[in-house]
């Protein structure tokens, strides 16, 4: 497959925006070559401006659970779009979504809708701080919550040392509020919370971890945040951006059973417009202005567009009762071709996957954190990805990122998939 007029269009990108993409992950860096420009979308497919048909196991990082330009979607924004575009003022539509989006999660109360994942996480944290009139929060390395100042920080020289900010222009005040802790490692979590006793605002976790590659929690994980959570008066916040409404109608709180204090949404919830939420119990949303004292706006939050993509997609998962395990089954069919495809071909790998979520890895070790997620062999992912391309089979193009399969791919399309595993990884 050639992309020529990609790399055309790449070209002239990079003269008027910084690297030419809007959202760095989108760069082929770690892969090397241009990013393919895409005409459009539909079901399982993505097109591009060369002409090809590729298959999407990225839609666009996850909000396309139904699939490219799912028709009940289009429809609603179309039908919105004819009524006013916005209006900073307050429309019934907002509270159809919230009643929606608190009836299948548990446990919520009350939501605020916001326009991405990141302005839901950073509001989050600073309704935890505000509720809890603490400082601190803990998060886990390789856990991505957006690009707010908090968030951007990694490795600190130990496990009890402040974390240092893995970008220029995170100032060290903003990075020392930030501690870091391994995933799914308990005893780091402690030792954190007993150093800093009564100083902890908030854990905040991917309750499946998705961007590090695909990590459960080990058994017991979630269990214990919870616990510590509890007792020692720290908010457990659960980042799910990536999981909520993909991995269960009510996401990570349903499927294992255990409460977050505060959610974070985005991707899924928007069904492909730019929308995120933050929700918890009235208790803690109260403190939110204008009720509160914890300040938070958005000229476009509960934008009718977006709220009417969103109500579309919420209701469709909602009523659809069969969904999240028809798209469990089709992961474990995939997972379990390229299983074979791979062992036949004496490729070393590590193939992680829950519900929707699978995620490949060059290392024969289990990968339950981001060291062993970084273990992985990324000359081997290089070609992995570059042979599938030219399949016509469009991955992330980082090792460390999730698959995602959609309600629209067909086990005709998983099987294509296979079989060019099977011929790529021939030539590893
Ligand atoms: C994508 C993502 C975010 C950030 O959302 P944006 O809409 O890109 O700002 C935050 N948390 C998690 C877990 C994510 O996957």
């Amino acid at each position: 497959m050639l992309y020529q007029r990609s790399s055309q269009l790449f070209a002239d990108a990079e003269k008027v925006i910084p690297g030419g993409v809007n959202s760095p992950v989108r760069a082929f860096k770690a892969v090397g070559g241009t990013p393919i420009f895409v005409k459009s979308a539909k079901g399982a497919y993505l097109y591009d401006e060369d002409g090809n048909r590729l298959i999407d196991y990225i839609n666009s990082w996850g909000p396309m659970i139904l699939g490219h330009a799912f028709e009940p979607v289009v429809q609603a924004v179309i039908e919105k779009a004819k009524l006013g575009t916005s209006f900073g003022m307050p429309t019934e539509l907002e509270t159809k979504i919230a009643a929606l989006a608190v009836a299948m999660v548990p446990n919520i109360d009350k939501i605020r809708f916001v326009n991405s994942g990141t302005e839901a996480c950073m509001s989050a944290i600073r309704l935890a701080r505000g509720f809890t009139k603490r400082d601190k929060i803990i998060k886990f390395a390789g856990c991505y919550h957006g690009h707010s100042d908090s968030f951007l920080i990694q490795a600190g020289s130990g496990a009890i040392t402040f974390g240092s900010p893995n970008s220029p222009g995170v100032t060290a005040g903003t990075a020392k509020d930030t501690l870091l802790a391994n995933y799914n490692d308990l005893e780091n979590v402690k030792t954190l919370i007993e150093a800093n006793k009564n100083e902890i605002a908030a854990i905040i976790v991917e309750p499946v971890a998705g961007n590090m590659g695909c990590i459960p929690p080990v058994k017991g994980f979630l269990e214990c945040l919870r616990t510590l959570c509890t007792e020692n008066g720290i908010l457990l916040i659960f980042d799910e951006v990536m999981t909520g409404f993909r991995l269960a109608k009510g996401g990570v709180q349903e499927l294992f059973n255990i409460n977050a204090d505060i959610v974070c949404f985005g991707k899924v919830i928007g069904g492909g417009l730019p929308v995120g939420a933050f929700a918890a119990r009235a208790e803690i949303m109260n403190y939110l202005a204008p009720l509160g004292p914890v300040y938070q706006a958005g000229t476009l939050s509960g934008n009718p567009l977006a709220m009417a993509a969103g109500l579309a997609m919420l209701q469709t998962l909602n009523e659809d009762t069969e969904i999240f395990q028809r798209l469990a089954d089709k992961t474990a069919y995939l997972a379990a071709g390229i299983d074979k495809v791979l062992k036949a071909n004496n490729v070393v790998f590590t193939i992680n996957t829950i519900g929707s979520m699978i995620s490949v890895h060059f290392d024969a070790s289990p990968v339950v954190d981001l060291k062993t997620a970084a273990n992985g062999d990324n000359e081997t992912f290089k070609k992995f990805f570059h042979g599938l391309l030219q399949e016509g089979i469009y991955i992330a193009p980082s090792a460390y990122e999730t698959w995602f399969i959609t309600d629209a791919l067909t086990y005709k399309d998983l099987d294509f998939t296979i079989q060019a595993i099977n011929r790529v990884s021939k030539t590893f």
